[in-house]
């Protein structure tokens, strides 16, 4: 074995309680070996087992009490030999620790280099070791799941299938090339464009995914909106718990946005407080007005406020053409007081009635929220959810390249034609398992690690 052994503290650096340090590579076991002293002498550490001891310098005197674990190839993360030692969490034994290890040979890990081991190695595909990166940086429950999912192969398993079914379509076409230039019945294809139509349907609504996918693992953006005085601030307030925005009774005082971060059902959202919109010459305020016309362009949902109280009037009006329909839920504010019936453009938008001051409405507000951002994408566990980029320009091209399979099915042309089109297929899905991928884009991915990872 040519492979270099290589080490980083897997903990982030800082005191705590304990760190870990991780080696892999041919020569974990020897270096630890070298270094490390068990309480109760064995000849053997055997693998997957935890061993209280002392690591000990050249001279042998003890750097730390330790516990250390080997865990033998293939049976490991990177499928190489892997040694952790499990040491006391001060940056100035984690440094010691592991200026031993490098004196004996190892070298500091490149970010990510041991999950790259463990996808060279074959252990993980490139989706699942996408996913590790994924998981480790999620800020919400369902994003970690979701990554999670991702990791454990669900979604290498479906596009693995999908593309052995292509290669196995590509094979039958294939067969009819060769044939293609004798004067013999054109060659029927019915079969592999029905199955074609059915990976087509399965593709796309994966690719349909991607929104959800996206929501969950990046987090949403929530606009509020609205005339001044109607509850901006009150209702984030409400939904955040604290109070943070200055809730005031004079009109327009909320002149920029406040930005809060919470998690909703599970959801990361960043809810955006705006100016309130109204009609106004005032430069200031304009400019504020300006803002959030532009922030609601951009957001995943606008909560449209309005003060049910009274009736709504043309600085409500002014709100409401600053927002994109399909993306608008309309908050009536104020329920507490009664509320007045509305008339057109309100009366048939998709409404909840709360009361900010009270706290009243405001689950049935939430779970609004979730449904119109994932409507038939729930966050829940059976659902495969795609939510990297590169995963949906791989699955796009993929697609299609299987919609003009079907054209040129339809179209009748020779089975060349129809062969390329499986392949560019066949090579998209292999984009995202990792199969048919450029060094450049691996590089690119690894990049996204941080050090001991
Ligand atoms: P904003 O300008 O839209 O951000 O409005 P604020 O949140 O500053 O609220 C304006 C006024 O309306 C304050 O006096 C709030 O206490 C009051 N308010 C907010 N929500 C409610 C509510 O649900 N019921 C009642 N009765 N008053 C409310």
């Amino acid at each position: 074995m040519t492979q270099e052994t290589i080490i980083a503290p897997a903990t982030p650096s800082g005191e705590g309680g304990l760190a870990v340090i991780r080696l892999s590579g041919p020569k974990a076991e020897y270096y630890l070996k070298a270094l490390f002293r068990p309480k109760r002498s064995t000849d053997q550490l055997e693998s997957h087992r935890l061993y209280l001891g002392h690591l000990s310098d050249a001279t042998g005197s003890a750097v730390d009490e330790v516990m250390a674990v080997v865990m033998r190839a293939p049976h490991s993360f990177t499928r190489e030999d892997v040694v952790e030692v499990h040491c006391h969490g001060g940056p100035a034994v984690v440094r010691d620790i592991l200026d031993q290890f490098l004196r004996q040979g190892a070298r500091i890990a490149h970010p990510g280099e041991f999950t790259q081991r463990a996808f060279i190695n074959g252990r993980l595909d490139l989706s699942q070791a996408e996913a590790v990166a994924d998981l480790i940086h999620a800020r919400s429950s369902a994003a970690a799941r979701i990554a999670l999912n991702q990791l454990q192969g669900k979604l290498a398993r479906f596009v693995e299938g999908v593309r052995q079914q292509l290669v196995s379509i590509l094979s039958h076409v294939e067969v009819q090339i060769d044939f293609s230039d004798q004067d013999i019945e054109p060659p029927d294809f019915t079969s592999a464009v029905s199955e074609v139509e059915e990976i087509w349907s399965r593709l796309d609504s994966l690719l349909d995914s991607f929104d959800s996918g996206r929501m969950l693992h990046e987090g949403v953006n929530i606009l509020i909106l609205g005339k001044p005085n109607v509850g901006k601030s009150s209702l984030l307030n409400a939904l955040l718990g604290e109070a943070r925005a200055i809730v005031t009774d004079v009109a327009g005082t909320t002149r920029d946005t406040i930005e809060e971060s919470l998690v909703l059902h599970e959801v990361p959202v960043r809810l955006i407080d705006t100016a309130g919109i109204r009609q106004t010459n005032d430069p200031v305020e304009l400019e504020g007005v300006r803002r959030a016309r532009d922030k609601a362009l951009s957001a995943d949902l606008v909560l449209l406020v309005v003060d049910g109280s009274s009736s709504l009037d043309a600085d409500d009006r002014l709100a409401l053409t600053a927002c994109d329909p399909e993306r608008l839920l309309l908050v009536v504010n104020k329920k507490d007081r009664g509320q007045v019936a509305f008339a057109a453009p309100f009366a048939g938008l998709e409404a909840v009635a709360v009361s900010a001051r009270r706290g009243d409405g405001l689950d049935d507000l939430q779970l609004r929220i979730r449904d119109m951002l994932f409507g038939s994408h729930p966050a829940a566990d059976e659902h495969l959810l795609i939510y990297e980029r590169r995963h949906k320009d791989s699955l796009l091209t993929a697609v299609r390249a299987l919609e003009r399979f079907l054209s040129a099915t339809r179209e009748l042309l020779p089975p060349e034609f129809l062969a390329l089109e499986l392949r560019e297929s066949i090579a998209a899905l292999g984009a995202i398992s990792g199969a048919s991928v450029t060094e450049e884009v691996l590089s690119q991915i690894f990049a996204k690690f941080c050090i001991g990872k």
